[in-house]
């Protein structure tokens, strides 16, 4: 393992100074996946800067919304009772991801901040567009039975593996970061990025913005909201494929809706045409059927994972089915 520097920083612009000064310093709060990253060798900061004394750690309503600080631990925010109230989706995406035991150290920030689970990404030998600027990307044409369906591109086919990210997007939250330059707000559908010719780059974050929290808009969704994750295994699993789904429901008409899929994308993949097809029907299936196929357009497989093409629109009708309550 590569030799760092660790430095603790008590307050936003002490951790944006220390990221000044050293272009490969990382933060570190849970470390759940930075710290992996790094017995691999997949990433070798110098420096680490420890911000868990930050004390990003509010949950609370802030008028028309709900706010999170970057540093409270993803077991903390699934199972607070705001989160309960306003939004269930949430802590239901939070509750599918990882373990107990991880959950109870990641933080928000660092979930939205996690990177691949691509098996090339972490085995330095290979070739890796993302790891590794410019050496190729032995997913396509290898063993590519996670990976994308939408978004990629010759040079990445990479998904995102976080199930917090697809409830977030689902929900229009917004990050809120501190940087030299001073706060400024990203809407959740433009912080993660497509893989184009840059794959190293996985979000649109600045290597010296520090992440301090979120808001999630008010909605009227907490009735009708399911995360639906198809995986290998029951527990600890990454998706192959999932589906927030959060719905306003006026008697059996879809009055407003949320969609987004996980699993699928180098970023947390939401749904809009699926959701203006929707929004105004009936929660019927022959409809589900139809925003199952609107959403599928652009879908692409690299033959590992082409299975993916019939399970993202199976999963995609059956989340919609939970989430309505209906029975046929
Ligand atoms: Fe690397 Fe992306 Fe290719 Fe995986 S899919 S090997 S992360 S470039």
């Amino acid at each position: 393992m590569h030799n760092f520097q660790y430095t603790r920083v008590k307050n936003t612009a002490n951790a944006i100074a220390e990221l000044g000064k050293d272009a490969s310093a990382k933060l570190v709060a849970g470390g759940t996946n930075l710290i992996d990253l790094m017995k691999y060798g997949v990433m070798a900061p110098d420096k680490l800067i420890d911000i868990n004394r930050l004390e990003f750690n509010d949950i609370k309503k802030d008028g028309n919304q709900l706010y999170i600080g970057s540093t409270v631990r993803n077991s903390v925010a699934a199972a607070d009772q705001l989160v309960l109230q306003y939004q269930p989706l949430l802590s239901q995406a939070m509750l599918a991801g990882a373990s107990p035991q991880l959950r109870n150290k990641a933080t928000m920030g660092g979930n939205l901040l996690q990177r691949t689970r691509c098996p090339y990404f972490y085995d330095i030998s290979a070739a890796c567009n993302k790891r590794k600027p410019g050496t190729g990307c032995d997913a396509v044409g290898g063993f590519n039975r996670m990976h994308a369906i939408f978004g990629g591109s010759s040079s990445c086919i990479a998904v995102n593996p976080s199930d917090m990210n697809v409830a977030l997007v689902a929900l229009d939250a917004v990050i809120e970061v501190t940087g030299p330059k001073g706060k400024r707000s990203i809407p959740m559908a433009d912080f993660h990025r497509l893989p184009g010719k840059n794959p190293e780059l996985d979000s649109t974050l600045d290597k010296r913005e520090v992440i301090t929290g979120l808001v999630i808009p008010d909605n009227n969704f907490a009735k009708n909201t399911t995360y639906l994750k198809v995986r290998d295994r029951a527990s600890y699993a990454f998706a192959l494929v999932s589906v927030a789904v959060a719905m306003e429901m006026e008697g059996n008409v879809i009055k407003d809706i949320r969609l987004a899929m996980g699993g699928v994308a180098h970023k947390p993949w939401r749904l809009t045409a699926a959701e203006n097809m929707l929004k105004g029907k009936a929660a019927v299936m022959e409809n589900f059927k139809l925003a199952a196929e609107v959403a599928m357009k652009g879908a692409v497989a690299y033959g590992h994972n082409d299975f993916k093409l019939k399970m993202a629109p199976n999963s995609i009708i059956q989340a919609l089915r939970t989430a309505s309550g209906i029975k046929a």
